[in-house]
């Protein structure tokens, strides 16, 4: 079995005036696809992989359309010398947004239908945060989606996609795809899997997998901050039986629904001001603030510092915050040296619309890099002190603090970019305050201009009418009348 495998994985928001560029990604090419950890996986069904192309980069803005054209024209020219084929599968995210293009997706996988031919099978792994087409659902045969959000996950969903693949070449059987969209766009940090509804819902799929006739059942949550008219959520089931599927993906679709007005913030949440006053006044530590507007692993630019700067004018101390992406900033830090004194605009380095501040800071750590994008520091003001990173980047876990020789358990009051807390930061936070600040991906929906919202949808609009209905592919419905 001739097997090629490949993808394309980033979430972009359109609301991040910061376009991603080929240098933003990390870009594995031909053979250097199957050193990787994260396509391990494939050992586990036996076929003859052969590899193409995958990127995947930080979530941010669009991609530029040149990078895409390249990446696509890369893409299709190493699939094409893998032909013939009798299988194809792709680890895709599902919320790329291509300057001047909609569905980049449905562009990708239609383009990959085109040079496989119609009788390979085309199986494909995604984020539940990805925005369905039906133009990518007529394109590929095999859809599995994670489960959990923080994503804990991934390999035993790429697995799924990867069994039924393997079930379909070595049976013969050609599944059927059904989806059932819903009007409803809630953040994760609102369906987040830790918390109700969202946790039994998604406890409840591999039961439904079990049933007869079924062999995946996915829902996918959507991507807020696209506004692109394939945002939704959805159901999507790929199995054998008419039937059953359109009867399932219906009632899933139905469950969460029905549950809109349960998806709620799992922690306190509230301003910026109310953040930081929690954070003086709490007896408890580390106070962990997260500032979930400008959240880079969320598609935000990373960049603000309207939270920073409310921190310093209360005069916070014992406080980390993690991080400000401002490359002069840094670029001056390492200028000055460990132990100088450096007058700093902190914030707005990429999008003129982020808040800065001027601080007169001492620079405490430098990290010893000769990339100079990679160059991090650390500089102190007062009891503070801020971590200033050259690109965007996340500082979720404790070795992005260790690094640096920050440890947020001893810190009284920690602030990252980040929505819901990373697996490693939520259980030490005490307490946890998610502060819904203005930014590429806020939380706030009525501050958000929707232009390309075709359908209305919740709770952008309160209460939209929905008429469930369940739709097949284009594949699906070849199979279903011959
Ligand atoms: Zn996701």
């Amino acid at each position: 079995m001739r097997v090629a495998v490949g993808g394309l994985h980033v979430e972009c928001c359109t609301y991040n005036p910061v376009k991603i560029e080929e240098r933003d990604f990390v870009i594995w090419r031909g053979d250097e696809i199957l050193g990787q950890a994260y396509f391990s996986v494939l050992k586990a069904y036996q076929a003859t992989y052969l590899p193409t192309f995958y990127a995947r980069a930080v979530p941010g803005g669009p991609v530029a359309r040149d990078t895409y054209e390249n990446f696509k024209a890369d893409f299709l020219a190493r699939l094409q010398a893998q032909m013939p084929l009798d299988g194809l599968y792709l680890a895709m995210h599902g919320a790329v947004f291509v300057e001047g293009m909609e569905d980049a997706e449905g562009d990708w996988l239609a383009s990959a239908r085109e040079v496989v031919g119609e009788d390979c099978v085309i199986a494909v792994s995604y984020d539940l945060h990805g925005n369905v087409s039906q133009k990518i659902l007529d394109a590929i045969d095999i859809f599995s989606t994670y489960r959990t959000a923080p994503h804990i996950d991934v390999p035993e969903t790429q697995l799924r996609s990867l069994k039924m693949l393997n079930h379909a070449l070595t049976t013969g059987e050609r599944p059927l795809i059904a989806w059932v969209k819903v009007p409803m766009l809630m953040g994760g940090e609102r369906t987040s899997t830790r918390y109700e509804p969202a946790k039994s819902i998604y406890e409840s799929l591999p039961a439904v997998d079990a049933l007869h006739g079924v062999w995946d059942a996915s829902l996918q949550v959507g991507y807020r901050s696209a506004d692109e008219p394939r945002a939704t959520a959805c159901s999507v089931f790929t199995g054998m039986d008419r039937d059953v599927l359109e009867r399932e993906a219906l009632k899933l679709a139905q469950t969460y629904w029905d549950a809109r007005h349960e998806c709620i913030y799992p922690v306190p949440v509230g301003t910026i001001e109310e953040g930081v006053a929690l954070a003086k006044a709490s007896r408890t530590h580390p106070v962990i603030l997260a500032d979930s507007g400008d959240n880079p692993t969320a598609g935000g630019v990373g960049d603000r510092g309207d939270v920073l700067a409310e921190v310093l004018k209360h005069g916070l101390t014992n406080t980390i915050v993690a991080g400000v992406m401002d490359r002069p900033a840094v670029e001056k830090a390492y200028a000055a040296g460990v132990g100088a004194l450096v007058d700093l605009k902190i914030g707005g380095a990429l999008d003129l619309k982020s808040m800065s501040v001027g601080v007169n800071a001492e620079v405490v750590t430098l990290v010893e890099t000769s990339e100079p994008m990679e160059r991090e520091a650390v500089v102190r003001v007062g009891g503070v002190d801020i971590v200033v990173s050259a690109r965007r980047r996340p500082y979720h876990n404790i070795a992005d603090f260790a690094r640096l020789g920050l440890d947020p358990l001893k810190a009284d009051t920690v602030l990252v970019k980040s929505g819901y807390l990373s697996p490693e930061l939520e259980p030490i936070a005490n307490p946890n305050f998610m502060i819904l600040s203005d930014g590429a991906v806020t939380q706030n929906d009525t501050i958000r201009v929707r232009k390309r919202m075709v359908v209305p949808t919740f709770p952008i609009v309160a209460e939209p009418e929905w008429i469930p209905r369940a739709v097949f592919s284009r594949r699906s419905l070849a199979r279903l009348v011959s």
